[in-house]
């Protein structure tokens, strides 16, 4: 028997494979289920400095992510002893990894491209678990995908189901109650849940909480800081390409093409008149510093080395903005943003190497386990460390 605490990447992926390998399974999701293209409504982003984004619906964050699939932390994790190798390539395999076919690689990614490897930058093509054959190309993936391309936690709740989990929505775990030292259940208003395996991944803001009241170790939040930089290039027509299709890596962090709806309003502001396919934009996202918190309210700042690695990306992504026609006279940046909370629950300080507490039976399986920032999409990551944790539930 086992009990999950939430449906996102480190969730759902304890929840499928722990149901496979036989366990009875309960998954509790604060959040509804809604159709995939519905999913940007149920964004629950928190102002902290920092502008945090997250989802809570049946699927959590995966619901709304650019399908970037990067392998990120893997040395760090090897360096503490925990070798996903084999994790990754099976993770991989099931999500079907791939990179972007040419004609997804939309006119602006594809410009920005060329402008980058033209300076002499590394540009990559981005792998994604997006199936080609049935992207609706509306370069919207960030407010949920209609036509189901691009893997999320859904379908590992499905196959969850078709080993006979149960699933519950709109429901939010209260508390985790202990019995004689150990796991016991979750609360969830008035009925409590009983099992001796809780898994909790209710994402790196709120899991904390469920620690702290067991007056277990937390610690401070990293959150991947991005800014997003937009130039004017009329009828250039990125906001309906795939984004991220392509990574420029540089010591701190990436750079990605990326039109950010943001941008218009912005150039708006500034009087330049433009459509949103009007618009050349990249997005500088750093492996930032852990000067965040989520005790009694939720804090993410911007650290000197953090504010040096924004402006060095930068420099470099207004260089590939301006070598790809954008007018520099036009650049705007929007205000700076986290869409990877991580690091709250890390392991060493919250969870052993096998990702279970100091409680008997508590395990955590979602972004906060992640031992620094990841500076990277960490989804690949988060399922590799969910997957290795089931295996060590197992044995
Ligand atoms: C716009 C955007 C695009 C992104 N694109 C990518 C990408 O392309 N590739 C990539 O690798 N990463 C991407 N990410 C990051 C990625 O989505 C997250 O890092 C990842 O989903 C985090 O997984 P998690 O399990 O920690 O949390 P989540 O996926 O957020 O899941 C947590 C779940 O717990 C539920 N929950 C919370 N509290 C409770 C409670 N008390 N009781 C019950 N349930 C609860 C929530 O509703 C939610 O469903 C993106 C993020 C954003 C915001």
């Amino acid at each position: 028997m086992a009990i999950v605490i939430g449906s996102g990447a480190g969730g759902a992926a304890g929840a499928r494979y722990l149901a496979e390998a036989g366990h009875d399974l309960l998954v509790i999701e604060r959040g509804p289920e809604v159709p995939g293209k519905d999913a940007g409504h149920y964004y629950a982003n928190v102002d902290a400095g920092v502008r945090l984004m997250r989802t809570f619906c049946l699927g959590g964050t995966t619901m709304v992510s650019g399908g970037n699939a990067l392998r990120c932390l893997e040395l760090e994790l090897k360096v503490l002893g925990i070798d996903l190798a084999a994790h990754y390539a099976a993770v991989e395999k099931e999500l079907d990894v791939q990179l972007l076919p040419d004609d997804l690689i939309g006119d602006g990614t594809r410009r920005l491209m060329d402008a980058a490897e033209r300076i002499g930058l590394p540009v990559q093509r981005m792998p994604k678990f997006i199936n080609p054959d049935l992207c609706c190309k509306d370069g919207l993936c960030a407010f949920g995908c209609p036509s189901d391309a691009r893997w999320s936690a859904i379908r590992f709740i499905r196959k969850a189901e078709t080993y006979g989990a149960r699933v519950i929505t709109d429901t939010v775990a209260d508390e985790i109650i202990l019995r004689h030292g150990e796991a016991a259940g979750v609360r969830c208003g008035a009925e409590i849940f009983w099992d001796d395996l809780v898994v909790l991944a209710a994402g790196a803001l709120e899991t904390p909480g469920f620690l702290t009241s067991l007056s277990l170790p937390t610690s401070p939040l990293f959150a991947d800081t991005f800014v997003s930089i937009g130039a004017l290039l009329p009828g250039i027509g990125m906001n309906r390409d795939v984004p991220m299709g392509a990574y420029i890596p540089f010591d701190g962090g990436i750079i990605l093409p990326h039109y950010s709806r943001p941008l218009h309003a912005l150039m708006a502001a500034r009087g330049t008149k433009a459509e949103p396919e009007d618009i050349l934009g990249m997005m500088v996202k750093i492996k930032d510093e852990d000067d965040g918190s989520v005790n009694d309210t939720i804090v993410k700042k911007v650290t000197v080395q953090d504010a040096e690695r924004l402006i060095r990306g930068s420099a470099s992504a207004t260089s590939i903005l301006a070598e790809a026609g954008g007018d520099p006279n036009t650049f705007v940046t929007a205000p700076i943003r986290g869409s990877h909370p991580c690091g709250t629950a890390r392991i060493g300080v919250s969870v052993d190497m096998n990702l279970e507490t100091a409680i008997p039976g508590l395990y955590v399986t979602d972004a906060s386990v992640l031992p620094s920032a990841p500076g990277a999409p960490p989804i690949l990551t988060i399922i590799a460390l969910a997957r290795y944790a089931v295996e060590k539930m197992n044995e």
